[in-house]
């Protein structure tokens, strides 16, 4: 079903992304390592999960939001071992692995229960043996790292820990695919480090596609199927919907489920957008918290202010006594993290609907 608001999982619930999908097939299986990026909740963790689903390759999944988010912003050893327990409680469902770790260090196995002592397990000897199982049984792991920038704050290091294992899974394990995503595009790069020579990662070569918000027409086909699957009949005007709401798969689910609750499309819209302004507010407290100034000029920028010397002027007017240095490193990180996007030397907010909500 369309109207779903969770990842989609299967094939035949993934709306379009025909080229998406192949790319993705053909990066998969000619580099070690693939990265999707593109804006928060435009359909890449549906098309990944749909797509591994479907190749039936062997995936261990961590996520790194939830990783930030129940271990408090201090990713550690710990939080990371409990998520791969889990992944490996999973596959072993599926697959024999269970007997294929019996004799590594650090993997205690009971029955059919495997559980990982965190202070004797080696994650590159574990990654080395499901990379082991995978060869034997003609498949590959794939590592799918979700959100992958939240991994910066893994260890005290700045992440590098895990660095070092991706780099060294990359090198050594050729059944083994690393899959990696972020919706802030800059802040996942940062992380990765592909082009710091002092970076583990440096210099390998990887493939990154980049998922788009829908067309206009897929956007108004969308509508019109999900409202088709559900049986409810479309008694307003779908393209004005998509004039506001604009091609971004998840907002477009949201209109589907409010509307069917609501059966009113003015009604519909401010919910999504209320539920919106809830979930970023969360993100946007993280960005206030670096600092007011961030919310400041978005908020400019909402309203139509694009120029650096505008918004300065508007900065000082407002109190803020902001130097150039200041101002190029608070709109350095809005792009980093996918908020506002530079062109023609004019900034503006990638996302219509987040633009509504701001302002
Ligand atoms: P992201 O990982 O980019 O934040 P998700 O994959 O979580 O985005 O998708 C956000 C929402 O949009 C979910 O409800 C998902 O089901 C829906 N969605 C995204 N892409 C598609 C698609 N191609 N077909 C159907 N639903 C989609
Ligand atoms: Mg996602």
């Amino acid at each position: 079903m369309l109207f779903d608001t969770r990842p989609k999982t299967k094939l035949e619930d993934l709306f379009d992304r025909i080229d998406e999908r192949k790319a993705f097939e053909d990066a998969l299986y000619n580099y070690p390592l693939v990265i999707v990026t593109g804006l928060r909740r435009v359909g890449k963790s549906s098309l990944i999960k749909a797509m591994l689903n479907e190749l039936q390759e062997i995936s261990i999944f961590l996520d790194g939001r939830s990783l930030y988010s129940s271990s408090g912003g201090n990713i550690t050893h710990f939080h990371l071992i409990s998520q791969i327990e889990s992944e490996l409680a999973r596959v072993s469902l599926k697959y024999k692995i269970v007997k294929f770790l019996k004799e590594l260090r650090g993997v205690s196995i009971k029955g059919n229960s495997i559980t990982l002592i965190r202070k004797e397990l080696d994650l590159s000897s574990l990654m080395e043996r499901l990379n082991e199982f995978a060869a034997k049984n003609g498949k590959n792991i794939i590592l799918y790292i979700d959100e992958a920038q939240y991994l910066k704050y893994y260890g005290s290091r700045g992440g590098k820990d895990l660095l070092t294992l991706l780099a060294f899974i990359y090198d050594n394990l050729h059944n083994t695919k690393l899959v990696i995503t972020g919706s802030e595009i800059g802040l996942l790069h940062d992380f990765l480090k592909l082009s710091d020579y002092e970076s583990p990662l440096y210099g390998r070569a990887y493939s990154e596609i980049c998922i788009e918000p829908f067309k206009r027409k897929t956007s108004i086909e969308f509508l019109k199927k999900g409202f088709a699957q559900i049986n409810l009949p479309v008694s307003f005007d779908i393209e004005e919907v998509v004039n506001i709401l604009d091609g971004i798969p998840g907002y477009l689910v949201l209109f589907g489920v409010k509307y069917r609750e609501f059966l009113d499309v003015k009604e519909a819209i401010e919910k999504v957008f209320n539920y919106l302004s809830g979930m970023i507010s969360s993100e946007l407290k993280e960005l206030e918290k670096r600092s007011p100034r961030y919310l400041k000029i978005l908020k400019h920028i909402a309203a139509g202010v694009d120029s650096w010397a505008g918004l300065k002027r508007l900065l000082i007017a407002s109190g803020d006594i902001v130097g150039d240095s200041r101002l190029y490193e608070a709109l350095n990180i809005l792009q980093q993290t996918s908020w506002i996007k530079k062109a023609d030397g004019k900034y503006n907010i990638v996302d219509p609907v987040l633009k509504r909500v701001i302002n």
